[in-house]
């Protein structure tokens, strides 16, 4: 297929606002497409390289981008920063720029889109020396066979986002109209293997029963379980009845996978940290007595000394840690709290109900001091659980999980099957869209923050607040180092970032308004920490938003 038959298509939904339309465009598009190209249509459609579990980077920067266009362009960079805040993206600003290059007018054969993936896949296994030097001819080449409307595309697609409006949810429903079969069950099958690719093939060949029947990959990471919030502990034992608490550790999320000798990790973010946690893959070789299973837990740092928790930042240094691994895990060892299983020797168990779940966790897991199942109680009376609670937090753990004794495992979704219950104010996931610069001693810092929710729906980031104060010097110096690669345009004072970085931020008061496109502000935002495991799209969302301000 044309790469620009694709282009007409992104172009057609760029200009459309009804979401309905758009997904009957989507679904139109997607049916009309050969089976044999439907996984590359559907990859380009979500604005991304690779699927979400594959977590290869193409590592293109904007610098780069302004480089190959002003080489095929020949405008200056002054210039280009120019139609860039003219235009206010990169994709635009390329086909702008390229409008007038002379290669245009040369190009007899159309770009097909297995070309263009190719190309900007390959983007990701250039590494190293004279990298960049390379990944320059790639885009260049590829660019100057393109028309600019097709650059437009390219360009996004290489840095990750079309800015169409098209998101999972979107794409859920597209599929879902084009073969007639149920979104829910579409929804599971991506959050058990999430590749859209995959997914439609499913829908398309076997419909329904097919669907109804996809089960975990091992070595592929799903999308888990999300927790609701509970109120406090004797009002979710009322709500719940009989119920299994648990310890609510403070750690990361990991799924581990093992398939006979191998052992896989991953993070809720579908991070691969095998690497980072050899403590973990030994004690899955040790303590799990199974052939083949995925079993999640909480992996928590803690204090060799003392035994207790270490903080949580102290952890994400483990998880983003590339060298030096064995050194830091004798400072910051880790331990797993195992709470579920979703595959054994070969089925999946996502429609067991959780106590039986539970079972057959404890009956695989051989219990030691670094490798064992959450603390947990069964019970329906409000006291037991409330001395339990405290006991918790006693300890030095965040909370507990309430646990619905009979429900399913349903991936990926934030469904009343598991609540946490915490002692402090829930705060927000937002996601750093945008930062201003500092000024005078600041001037080099990014010295605050705008933060945004996610839309499941569209895929986009509507702002809800600006976060400046109660950041350190120490804090200040740090976030703007992690902050800086992401940032897509730079007026100086303000910048646009790409939304990858998630920030936990607690708050005083929700409120209506009508100053961000959330509809809602933050009163005097503070940051509580930096959500090293969780993807934008695991931010809160508006519904989240509303139900609190409503709370508050
Ligand atoms: P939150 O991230 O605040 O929405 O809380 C849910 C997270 O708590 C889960 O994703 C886990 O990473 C973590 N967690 C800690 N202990 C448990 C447990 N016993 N059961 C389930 N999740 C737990």
């Amino acid at each position: 297929m044309d790469f620009k038959r694709v282009c007409e298509v992104l172009e057609d939904i760029e200009a459309e606002s009804s979401r309905h339309a758009i997904s009957d465009m989507l679904s139109d598009f997607i049916s009309k497409t050969p089976p044999s190209e439907l996984s590359t249509v559907l990859l380009i459609l979500r604005g991304t390289p690779f699927p979400p579990w594959d977590q290869r980077e193409l590592g293109i920067s904007d610098k780069l981008v302004f480089k190959v266009l002003s080489q095929l362009g020949g405008q200056t960079e002054e210039e280009l920063n120019r139609i860039l805040k003219d235009v206010g993206d990169l994709g635009l600003a390329a086909q702008k720029a390229l409008l007038k290059k002379p290669q245009t007018t040369l190009c007899s054969q159309s770009l097909t889109i297995g070309q263009v993936m190719q190309t900007v896949q390959g983007l990701s296994s250039l590494s190293g020396h004279g990298s960049q030097n390379k990944k320059l001819a790639y885009v260049s080449q590829i660019l100057s066979n393109a028309t600019p409307i097709e650059s437009r595309y390219i360009i996004r697609l290489m840095l990750g986002h079309l800015r169409v409006g098209v998101g999972d949810g979107t794409l859920r429903d597209a599929i879902s109209k084009a073969y007639g079969v149920d979104a829910s069950l579409i929804e599971r099958a991506f959050n058990l293997r999430p590749d859209w690719g995959e997914v439609a093939a499913c829908a398309r060949d076997e419909g329904e029963p097919g669907l109804s029947e996809y089960g975990i990959e091992l070595g592929r990471p799903i999308k888990v379980m999300l927790a609701q919030k509970g109120e406090g502990i004797s009002q979710i034992i009322q709500k719940l009845g009989r119920c299994q608490i648990e310890y609510k550790y403070d750690g990361a999320r990991i799924q581990i996978h093992k398939n006979r000798e191998k052992i896989s990790l991953y993070t809720r973010r579908l991070e691969d940290v095998t690497a980072q946690f050899p403590e973990i893959v030994e004690a899955a070789k040790r303590n799990l007595n199974a052939d083949k299973a995925l079993i999640e837990g909480e992996a928590v740092a803690y204090d060799p000394k003392t035994g207790r928790p270490q903080p949580f930042q102290n952890l994400s240094r483990r998880i983003k840690r590339k060298y030096d691994i064995k050194k830091l895990a004798e400072s910051v060892p880790v331990e797993t709290n195992l709470f579920d299983i979703v595959y054994l020797e070969g089925q999946t168990l996502t429609s067991l109900p959780f106590y039986e779940r539970r079972k057959r966790l404890e009956s695989i897991i051989k219990e030691s001091a670094d490798f064992h199942t959450a603390k947990s109680l069964v019970t329906d009376d409000a006291d037991s659980a409330s001395r339990f609670y405290f006991e918790a937090v006693e300890l030095g753990h965040e909370g507990v999980m309430a646990k619905v004794l009979d429900s399913p495992y349903q991936p990926g979704s934030r469904v009343g099957y598991m609540y946490k219950v915490k002692p402090v104010m829930e705060t927000l996931d937002l996601v750093v869209t945008g930062a201003t610069w500092g000024e005078g001693r600041r001037a080099s810092w990014l010295g605050s923050y705008l933060l945004s929710v996610y839309d499941t729906e569209t895929g986009e980031y509507p702002t809800i607040g600006r976060m400046a104060t109660g950041l350190t010097d120490e804090l200040l110096a740090e976030l703007t180092l992690a902050v800086k690669p992401l940032i897509t345009k730079d007026s100086g004072t303000e910048c646009f970032v790409k939304p990858s970085m998630v920030f936990e931020v607690a708050y005083e008061k929700i409120q209506k308004s009508p100053k961000y496109g959330s509809g809602y502000a933050l009163r005097f935002p503070r940051l509580v920490r930096v959500r090293t495991d969780k993807s934008p799209e695991e931010a809160d969302n508006i519904s989240r938003v509303e139900a609190l301000s409503e709370n508050g």
